[in-house]
């Protein structure tokens, strides 16, 4: 069976109970999500703590951190002085991490809207910056694993992100399968797959992202399973979904049971 892992948006305040029912339903591992509305790291630090340690008490290994991202954080931006700041404060949260065995430090490589005309130069910053963090993370047994996005973000097809990626073994890819929007999940995987380290699992519509329950969307999850396993993919498949809205149909909340079925059953 897969490695199967939720990210804590899928109830920011869950109780160690609350994880451990999603221990009984198949699930291994979490993501730790933050508040990018937040600006000081320790804050971030001290909440990620907390989430940390309601999902070990549970029985769920906290196996990633998913960076705070806003225009505040964003690794692109042409302010040299703020992009500084913002640097040194994820650096601050990844030596953290590293503190407490968390491999995977999720990273959005750039906020949005992003101009044609100014698209150029935010590459340059966004690939600068993530080549710091890249070091900063190898230097603590963190790997840095920038996120495929939607829009006019930076990363939004396979090409651009594998150029703001770089070439050090500290920096890899978190596959979002529900962010893509100008290019299919088979191309994409085509040509970043060798660099795929983790999963933001969740269902859309192909018109913008959805982060709905596997099924409620139109991904084929057989054949996305298919190019993973292809390309040789052993990592977690991680669920980035919020429970009360992860489910159109529902009309409610769903459980950590009825996604990990509902996983099982779509995939084959
Ligand atoms: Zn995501």
């Amino acid at each position: 069976m897969k490695k199967l892992a939720l990210a804590t948006c899928f109830n920011y305040d869950a109780s160690p109970e609350f994880w451990a029912d999603a221990v009984k339903a198949g699930f291994t591992d979490a993501e730790i999500d933050t508040h990018g509305a937040m600006t000081d790291p320790d804050d971030i630090i001290a909440e990620a703590a907390s989430a940390y340690e309601a999902l070990k008490a549970g029985g769920l290994v906290p196996s990633s951190l998913h960076l705070p991202f806003s225009h505040y954080w964003d690794v692109s931006q042409n302010d040299d002085a703020i992009r500084e700041e913002v640097l040194c404060k994820q650096e601050k949260i990844i030596r953290w991490m590293g503190e407490h065995g968390i491999t995977y430090a999720i990273l959005h490589p750039s906020a949005e809207p992003i101009d044609d005309s100014d698209r150029p130069s935010r590459i340059v910053h966004s690939t600068e910056s993530i080549a710091r963090l890249g070091k900063t993370a190898a230097a603590c047994g963190v790997i840095v694993a920038v996120e495929d996005l939607p829009r006019t973000c930076l990363g939004n097809c396979a090409d651009e992100l594998l150029k703001i990626i770089g070439d050090q073994d500290s920096v890899r890819i978190c596959f979002d399968v529900n962010h893509l929007l100008k290019e299919s999940h088979k191309d994409f995987v085509a040509k970043a797959g060798k660099y795929i380290v983790t999963t933001h699992l969740s269902d859309y519509d192909f018109v913008d992202e959805r982060h709905w329950m596997p099924g409620e969307g139109d991904i084929d999850w057989k054949e996305l399973r298919k190019l993973l396993e292809d390309v040789g993919y052993e990592g977690r498949w991680l669920f980035e979904i919020t429970a009360e809205k992860c489910a159109p149909s529902f009309g409610r909340a769903a459980t950590a049971k009825e996604v990990a079925d509902r996983f099982c059953e779509v995939i084959g």
